[in-house]
Formats: C-alpha cells, sequence, structure tokens
C-alpha cells in the first residue's frame, strides 16, 4: 500500500475537492431556494445586563433547516451566501425580519436588537441608505439597532472599500444605530482595528472565558479584565459571549463587565418565545 500512496491520496484529494464543490453548489441552490420560499428564519438570544439581570439586547440568529433534512449551521452556509453573494439579499431580509420583530420588544421593554452583517453587504455602496430606509419603514428608531461587523471582513478588502465601509458606519452612528465588534479577540492586531472603527461595543469572543469548572485560571481572568478595563477607558460596552456556568457570571460581573450573553441565560430562541423571556426577567441566577 505504501508505494502506491502518493498516488492514491492525489486521487483521493482531487475528488474530496470535487465533492466539496459539488456540496457547495448544492447548497447554493438550496440556499438561494429557501430565502425565495421563505424558509429562513432567525432566533434571538438574549444579552443580558451581568448586575441587574435584565435583558438589553436580543441577537438575531439566522437559521436555515432545509425541508426534510436536519438544520445546517450558519457556520457552514453564512460562508457559502458570502462566496455567492447571496449574503446580500439574505442579509437584507435578516435586517428587515428583524426591525419588524424588535418594534414591540423596544417599545414595551427597551431590547435593542443586534444583527450580525458580513463584509460583503458592507461592501454595498448603498449599505447605510438600506438600513436607514429598513428603520423608517418598520418605524424602529435607529437606536434600537446594533450591526455586529467583525475584524476579519476587512481582510478582503482593498483601501478605498475600507474608507468606504468606515464613512457608512461613520453615517449610521451618526443617526444614533450603534455597531458591535463581534469575536473580538480572534482575530489579530485588534487593538489597532479599534482605533479605526468606528464602534460602540465590544463583543468579547467565548474563547476568552475560562472553561466551565476553571473559573479562576490566571490568564483567562488577567486577559478579560485587561479588556474590560480598557474598553471602559475608550468608552466602550462590552458583552461577553458565550457564557454558560453561574461561576463565570460571578467572575465577569467582579471585573466590571457590565453585559453577557451565553446558554446559561437562554440559548437562541424562536421570536415568539422571546416576549416571554422578556416577561419572566430579571434572571434568579444572576441576582
Ligand atoms: P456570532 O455572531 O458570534 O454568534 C454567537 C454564536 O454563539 C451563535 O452561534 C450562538 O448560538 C452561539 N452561542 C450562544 N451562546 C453560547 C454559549 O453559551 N456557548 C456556546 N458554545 N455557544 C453559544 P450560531 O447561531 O451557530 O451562529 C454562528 C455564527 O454565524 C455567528 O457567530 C455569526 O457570525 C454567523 N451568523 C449567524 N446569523 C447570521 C446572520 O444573520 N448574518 C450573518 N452575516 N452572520 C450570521
Ligand atoms: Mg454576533
Ligand atoms: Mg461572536
Ligand atoms: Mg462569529
Amino acid at each position: 500500500a505504501a508505494k502506491n500512496a502518493g498516488k492514491n491520496q492525489y486521487a483521493l484529494f482531487t475528488s474530496d475537492l470535487r465533492e466539496d464543490r459539488l456540496e457547495r453548489t448544492r447548497l447554493t441552490i438550496g440556499l438561494r431556494r429557501a430565502l425565495a420560499a421563505g424558509e429562513l428564519v432567525l432566533n434571538y438570544q438574549p444579552v443580558v445586563d451581568l448586575a441587574s439581570g435584565d435583558i438589553r439586547k436580543v441577537e438575531a440568529l439566522l437559521r436555515w433547516s432545509p425541508p426534510g433534512s436536519r438544520p445546517v449551521p450558519p457556520d457552514v452556509f453564512i460562508p457559502i451566501a458570502e462566496e455567492s453573494g447571496l449574503i446580500v439579499p439574505i442579509g437584507t431580509w435578516v435586517l428587515e425580519q428583524a426591525c419588524a420583530d424588535a418594534g414591540r420588544w423596544y417599545e414595551q421593554h427597551g431590547v435593542s436588537v443586534t444583527v450580525n452583517i458580513s463584509g460583503r453587504q458592507l461592501r454595498e455602496p448603498d449599505f447605510a441608505e438600506t438600513v436607514l430606509d429598513i428603520l423608517a419603514r418598520h418605524r424602529l428608531p435607529e437606536h434600537a439597532l446594533v450591526l455586529e461587523i467583525t475584524e476579519s471582513m476587512l481582510l478582503a478588502t482593498t483601501p478605498a472599500e475600507t474608507v468606504r465601509i468606515i464613512a457608512a458606519l461613520t453615517t449610521l452612528r451618526e443617526h444614533g444605530v450603534r455597531v458591535a465588534l463581534d469575536d473580538f479577540g480572534t482575530g489579530y492586531s485588534s487593538l489597532s482595528y479599534l482605533r479605526t472603527l468606528p464602534v460602540d461595543i465590544l463583543k468579547i469572543d467565548k474563547s476568552f472565558l475560562p472553561p466551565s469548572g476553571h473559573a479562576d485560571h490566571h490568564q483567562m481572568r488577567a486577559f478579560t479584565k485587561a479588556i474590560v478595563e480598557l474598553s471602559a477607558s475608550l468608552g466602550l460596552n462590552v458583552i461577553v459571549e458565550g457564557v454558560e456556568t453561574p461561576e463565570q457570571a460571578a467572575l465577569l460581573q467582579q471585573m466590571g463587565c457590565p453585559q453577557a450573553q451565553g446558554y446559561l441565560f437562554s440559548p437562541p430562541v424562536a421570536a415568539r418565545q422571546v416576549d416571554g423571556l422578556l416577561a419572566v426577567t430579571p434572571w434568579q441566577q444572576v441576582a
């Protein structure tokens, strides 16, 4: 077997590539159909104020279950939507749906909605106008919307595009829309992006949390504390993602972290379940 290994590996490699391409094409077609057929769904996950236990925001998270098969995770279909450009119409649909759902939550509970935006959407020349138009049509105040962007979206942009993205975000912020930097700490040169990107909120990635059962892990603690302090001194709000245990929540609260999100408080839920969550907060676990 060893003497054929080189050749066989090559054959295996090309057929893997072919299958991968086929799978991507299949998913792209399925996704386009899903958007047209209204099969995409938004779930919402609460962002909780650690001191009071109140829900302050809900993050819209896209869900796709092709009829007759298992749900496809966003980490699989979002990159495919980005490659094919489908993320632009899908992203517009997400914004429309999130703003439609959020009106009542904002009116009755002062809760904002936070929406993930991909780099491809931000590079659309009319992105800011599209967002402001959607807000106006749904009569949602600008302050009720947070846009989540990532550092990595800037990797594929030319300097001219970066300038345009920053201009669009600046326009939106002038109107009161807030911008959050998502997955903070997972990219690189995070600190230099913080100087150039107009942001209001840092969402610290869950990889920064001490694993459950190791809540006093020294290095993690030091990192998180440093980020919380840096953010405060820059006037930024902080949300820590992926909080799963009461120990993690207590530690974050000690470190002065204002808000958190994670399975401890709630998994992402269907829109109609959000009203129930808003009715029963504050959370007893957090108090
Ligand atoms: P993200 O924006 O960083 O969202 C947080 C992810 O962490 C979500 O995964 C959420 O379900 C998960 N999560 C929440 N709490 C916990 C926890 O306590 N522990 C752990 N282990 N995970 C937790 P999800 O829904 O699978 O989404 C994955 C990613 O897909 C998102 O990461 C976001 O980057 C992207 N995505 C989701 N919806 C959209 C969308 O509408 N548009 C765009 N462009 N991207 C989206
Ligand atoms: Mg996010
Ligand atoms: Mg994140
Ligand atoms: Mg992410």
